[in-house]
């Protein structure tokens, strides 16, 4: 028997968050970030206020009352950087907080498959840490919700998930729901993240996990712990631009504005996890481990201006660097570049305008409406390739 056809009303901008595979997919028109971008309206329902154009940290980072820098004082082994999320989501769980944990494991077979699932113990959450690289079906599971009895819910995931989340909440029969979100960028279906490891790894079969660093390297783990760095600017970019899923060369939500409380590390200092505490209920979360955790300063320095229109114009050219040549400029930039705050802005700057770009070029009646009125502000600060 054939499998039935997926329903994809977003087409190829679908991000596979999940909500079409359910009885949900009833509101996905308004729901999807790709069919109706909402995310202001939103932002307002969850925070009791709009995001303050005025304030850069807003304008760039979203509605938020506190930032921290800050790590495990003992590391989850296996996580992605030290294991706040997983922690966050086991200390819910333990205290009675919530019922379950919405959060994504692997598939048995692949450890990049990504499988997701209401956890009810903090064993399962556990078993879910570290990132799947790949879109992720995160929402598919909603219609278990009432099923499993679930009255309190703690989800975990990223931007596009989040909004369809935000939209259906007050449809799911809960009492009461936590968003804890991670920053997203870049994304790729399975097949896509194999041509990335195959173009870009020596061993793409060992790699464990990976993430691109601030120090503008991408740091590969291979099962064997050692640790390989390559850097952004030897990315064969040419091959490359394929790769990235058009729903997140169309995403405006870098750092998911919709979360109450945002776990990343673009934002701090290299070694260090970057939080967002965006509201009390974010505050409510982050109380569950703050006696387990070391911080440290939110540091900006550097200036990203010319890094930033640099990379805008290489990626458009499709230009790929000599690898001794990216490896030079990686070390210079890494001494005398943006930092903490900085290279998140960098950073937000360089995909918000490729993303503005892609939109333009590729569905231009969609461009007005589905550019929130932030990123159109970020992107009019930065010279478009033409
Ligand atoms: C696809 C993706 C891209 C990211 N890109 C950035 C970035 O550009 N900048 C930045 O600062 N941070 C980014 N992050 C967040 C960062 O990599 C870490 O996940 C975050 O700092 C938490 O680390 P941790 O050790 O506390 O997480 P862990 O304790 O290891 O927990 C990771 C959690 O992520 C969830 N998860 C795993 N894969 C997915 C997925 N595909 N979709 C949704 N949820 C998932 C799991 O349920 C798990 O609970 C990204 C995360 C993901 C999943």
């Amino acid at each position: 028997m054939h499998p039935k056809p997926k329903n994809r009303p977003a087409l190829a901008l679908c991000s596979e968050c999940g909500l079409c595979d359910t009885s949900y997919l009833r509101y996905a028109k308004w729901a999807c970030a790709f069919i109706t971008q909402h995310v202001e309206e939103l932002e307002e329902r969850a925070h009791g206020r709009a995001r303050n154009l005025d304030d850069e940290r807003e304008l760039y980072f979203g509605v938020h009352e506190h930032m921290y820098a800050a790590r495990k004082r003992k590391p989850v082994e296996g996580a992605q950087w030290t294991g706040i999320v997983s922690t966050i989501g086991m200390r819910a769980l333990e205290t009675g907080l919530v019922d379950a944990v919405l959060c994504v494991g692997a598939s048995p077979e692949d450890r990049f498959t990504p499988r997701p699932l209401l956890a009810r113990t903090p064993a399962e959450v556990l078993a879910a840490r570290v990132n799947k690289p790949t879109l992720s079906p995160n929402l598919s599971v909603l219609d278990e919700i009432p099923a499993q009895g679930i009255r309190r819910l703690l989800a975990i995931g990223v931007g596009c998930q989040i909004q369809a989340l935000r939209t259906v909440q007050n449809k799911l029969g809960l009492e009461s729901l936590y968003v804890l979100g991670t920053p997203c960028v870049d994304n790729v279906s399975r097949s896509g993240l194999q041509k990335f490891l195959d173009t870009t790894s020596r061993s793409p079969s060992t790699v464990v996990h990976y993430e691109f660093m601030q120090d503008f390297r991408i740091h590969f783990k291979h099962e064997d712990g050692s640790i390989e760095k390559v850097p952004f600017f030897g990315l064969n970019t040419k091959e490359l631009k394929e790769v990235f899923a058009p729903s997140c060369l169309s995403c405006f939500d870098y750092v998911n504005g919709l979360a109450d409380l945002v776990v990343g590390y673009m934002g701090a200092e290299f070694g260090w996890q970057w939080i967002v505490e965006r509201n009390q209920t974010g505050r409510q979360l982050l109380d569950l481990v703050r006696d387990e955790l070391d911080f440290t300063d939110v540091i900006e320095s550097g200036a990203r201006k010319a890094a930033v229109q640099q990379g805008i114009t290489a990626y458009d050219k499709s230009v790929t660097l000599p690898m001794w040549v990216a490896k030079a400029m990686g070390i210079v930039i890494e001494k005398i570049g943006p930092r903490g705050l900085e290279y998140a802005r960098f950073s937000i700057d360089s995909h918000f305008t490729r993303n503005y770009v892609y939109v333009q070029r590729n569905y231009p009646d969609k461009l007005d409406r589905h550019v929130p009125a932030f990123a159109k502000k970020i992107v009019s600060q930065n010279q478009l390739p033409h």
